[in-house]
């Protein structure tokens, strides 16, 4: 079958890694795509968050099955414009995608399923949301309601914190998603990602993930995209991750499947866990990036058939062949990042490292420049390793980065600290 990807990370780069390997692939296309996807998949121009030139590519390329990887084109609406095209989609609806792109939709299907997760209050101006705040006290979290690009959190650690982010968010500096403001209460406990596929009705945990947001080492710094990743994580033990189905993930399927909105695609629960008890902290209708890169790497092959079979409706006939491994992924990038960084550096010494179902070097943000691969972006590139513990897979993907010739490039030496500590 013909696949097209939707994206240019190394999410995408990953899926494409994974998807590549299924025989059942022929033709493979990414759009946009990048340096490295470009070596394994044909690479487009394309609008991705414009579904009607989206179904007029799937069309005019045969494509038989289209990923989406990140959450903009889903809350845009993409995957409905193809199924109603009728091309073969993994992703949800707009509707279901509201369950990241609306964190009060979010908090009012989780008070329907009697879903765990922070009390919260929910304002569209700033001065009752102030007296929320005086009286409830910190700490506190404050969040723009719609799509911020991971920037529309605040967790404030005193009032004065909290009431600022309110004018900013009112005062217009996350636009139209911050027009409405969810207020929370802060939770403790250690957080991980959990990743289910759904089909609308049956649903298939495929994994779960820790990651590292902030900059620097001993997670501290500013807040990044994610400066790595590993699977399993320890702290979703199979007892944790059994609770959070039951408490969590199905009653909120099914509250949105009562609703008109059964949900399709990858669901990625973002868990608070204290006391062998899960909450929900937030939900995101794609895969994280750069959990994506190590749960493909545990995954291989069967990724396809396991979204094929979420985007069919034949979830109930599939299970996950799981390898007893671990992964860890190590990003890195530019210096500077998340401030202001240069582009176009180059980097050498990838030719040189291994490349088979242990060991692969995602790119995130790369360009290739007459021959050469240089960076394009802040977080440019995710080494990834398996091993058989944590500890081996945590020393092959640093193998790897020791072997990367980037003196303009950086990362943490400390990914996976809390699990092998
Ligand atoms: P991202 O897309 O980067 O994951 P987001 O904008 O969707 O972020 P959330 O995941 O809701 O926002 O929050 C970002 C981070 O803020 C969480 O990963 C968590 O560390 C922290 N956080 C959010 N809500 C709470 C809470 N109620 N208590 C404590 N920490 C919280």
């Amino acid at each position: 079958m013909n696949i097209l990807i939707l994206g240019g990370g190394g999410r995408e780069h990953a899926l494409a890694w994974a998807v590549k390997q299924n025989p059942k692939c022929d033709r493979l296309i990414v759009a946009p795509g990048n340096a490295g996807i470009a070596e394994i998949a044909e690479c487009a121009r394309l609008d991705i968050e414009n579904g009607e030139a989206v179904v007029q590519f799937a069309e005019e390329n045969a494509v038989n099955f289209v990923i989406v990887g990140p959450e903009a084109p889903l809350a845009a609406g993409v995957a409905d414009r193809l199924e109603e095209a009728g091309i073969l989609a993994f992703g949800p609806s707009a509707a279901a995608a509201r369950l990241e792109a609306s964190k009060s939709f979010t908090k009012e299907i989780c008070d329907a399923a009697g879903a765990p997760t922070a009390a919260y209050a929910r304002f569209t101006m700033a001065e009752p949301a102030k007296d929320y705040i005086r009286d409830r006290g910190a700490p506190i979290v404050v969040k723009a309601d719609g799509l911020a690009a991971g920037k529309g959190v605040i967790v404030a650690m005193d009032e004065e914190t909290a009431l600022a982010a309110i004018d900013d968010m009112f005062g217009g500096e996350f636009g139209a998603a911050g027009a409405e403001v969810v207020i929370e209460d802060f939770m403790t406990g250690e957080e991980a990602s959990f990743f289910i596929l759904s089909d609308g009705e049956t649903l298939l945990p495929i994994g779960t993930a820790q990651d590292h947001k902030r900059v620097g080492e001993g997670d501290t710094g500013l807040n990044t995209g994610g400066m790595g990743a590993y699977s399993p994580a320890p702290v979703l033990t199979d007892e944790i991750a059994a609770k959070a189905m039951d408490e969590i993930i199905a009653p909120t399927m099914r509250v949105m499947a009562e609703r008109g909105m059964p949900y399709k695609g990858v669901l990625y629960a973002g868990l608070m866990i204290e006391n062998g008890q899960p909450r929900l902290v937030e939900y995101n209708v794609r895969f994280g990036d750069p959990e994506c890169q190590v749960l493909m790497m545990r995954l291989g092959a069967q990724a396809l058939d396991l979204m094929l079979a979420a985007a069919e409706g034949r979830l109930s006939e599939m299970q996950v062949n799981w390898a007893d491994d671990h992964a860890m992924t190590v990003v890195m990038a530019a210096k500077g990042y998340p401030g202001a960084y240069d582009k176009g550096s180059v980097i050498g010494g990838l030719d040189a490292l291994p490349e088979d179902s242990k060991h692969m070097v995602f790119h995130a943000g790369t360009r290739e420049v007459d021959g050469k691969v240089t960076a394009s972006g802040g977080r440019v590139l995710n080494v990834t390793a398996r091993g058989g513990t944590l500890a081996e897979a945590r020393q092959a993907a640093y193998a790897m980065v020791d072997g990367i010739d980037w003196p303009d490039g950086f990362c943490r030496r400390d990914i996976g600290w809390r699990a092998l500590s």
